[in-house]
């Protein structure tokens, strides 16, 4: 495993230059784009980590697989659903074009319309004190914290997730007066600082359909953790989910901090690293480093 592993680190290595880190968020975009790690945990007790897997970045988008979770759990599937749906968008992660043109909900719970919805039905029964024991707890990492730096900087540039969450008010899909609030849980938990062993850990938690593999206690409910696995394979790649269904075809979730969350069902989480952005915000190697994973163990959800 362990060869394989930095074999798939050499090959995801030579498209780093092809890709750029997340300048929109100031403090991404002085993130070392040449980092590159990846962290493997097994159902069957295998932990391998090769590279930089225990840097620490930001979970970005990926804490949105969080957020659902916690919602499906607190709130239940209607509430969740009743005014976010389950569709691709096709769209860009942060377009609120065809939230006011051809839908009045947001497509999905894994672009920032949807999640900034699911966060506002948190914000009056939770706060980010418990959340973030809950991420620790999902991550199997008790050092995930807060980044402020990252928090601070995105706050900043804030406007176009501010623009899509009043035109949500707008819409009576975020309650009235409940938006600033909303924008920083959102911020917040885009900002908790992880590693690609902590996404790994997550993954096999959900690979285990909730269970977790130390403890043996059961951390989210089967049917939410089924919930979740469909829409991250159906949605967590953003706009090129469809493409990395086929080519990869594992349930994912990227975040524009670089980060990887990979489920094979039964079999493994996979956490990667790689801060090199494509043009749809996913890690670039690490897009090439789950097709080489994906082809030479079988992980393909359908092979
Ligand atoms: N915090 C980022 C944003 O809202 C998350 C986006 C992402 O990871 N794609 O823009």
């Amino acid at each position: 495993m362990r060869e394989l592993m930095k074999q798939a680190i050499e090959i995801g290595r030579k498209s780093i230059r092809l890709g750029e880190t997340a300048s929109y968020i100031p403090e991404l975009g002085r993130v070392n784009k040449n980092q590159l790690g990846i962290s493997i945990f097994t159902t069957d007790g295998v932990r391998e980590s090769v590279g930089d897997a225990d840097v620490r970045f930001t979970i970005q988008s990926i804490s949105k697989v969080i957020t659902l979770a916690i919602a499906l759990e607190k709130c239940g599937f209607h509430k969740v659903f009743e005014k976010v749906h389950m569709e691709p968008s096709g769209d860009a992660f942060n377009s609120l074009v065809k939230l006011d043109l051809s839908s009045n909900y947001p497509f999905n719970p894994m672009i920032n319309s949807g999640a900034l919805a699911i966060t506002s039905y948190l914000t009056p029964i939770t706060d980010f004190e418990e959340m973030l024991l809950i991420s620790r707890k999902l991550c199997m990492d008790e050092a995930i914290t807060l980044n402020e730096d990252v928090y601070h900087s995105e706050m900043n540039h804030i406007s176009r997730n501010k623009a899509i969450a009043y035109l949500l008010e707008s819409k009576d899909i975020i309650a009235l007066g409940c938006v600033p609030e909303t924008l920083d849980l959102y911020v917040r938990m885009c900002s908790l600082s992880v590693t690609a062993q902590s996404l790994a850990g997550f993954g096999l938690i959900l690979a285990q359909d909730g269970i977790h593999p130390v403890t043996g206690e059961r951390v989210l409910n089967e049917n939410v953790v089924k919930i979740v696995k469909t829409i991250m394979f159906t949605c967590g790649m953003y706009d090129g989910s469809g493409e990395f269904a086929v080519h990869v075809g594992i349930p994912s979730k990227s975040g524009v901090g670089g980060g990887i969350l990979s489920v094979v069902n039964q079999r493994m989480g996979i956490g990667i690293f790689g801060p090199s952005l494509d043009s749809k915000g996913n890690s670039i190697a690490g897009n090439h480093i789950l097709r080489h994973l994906s082809k030479e163990l079988n992980l393909h959800i359908f092979s």
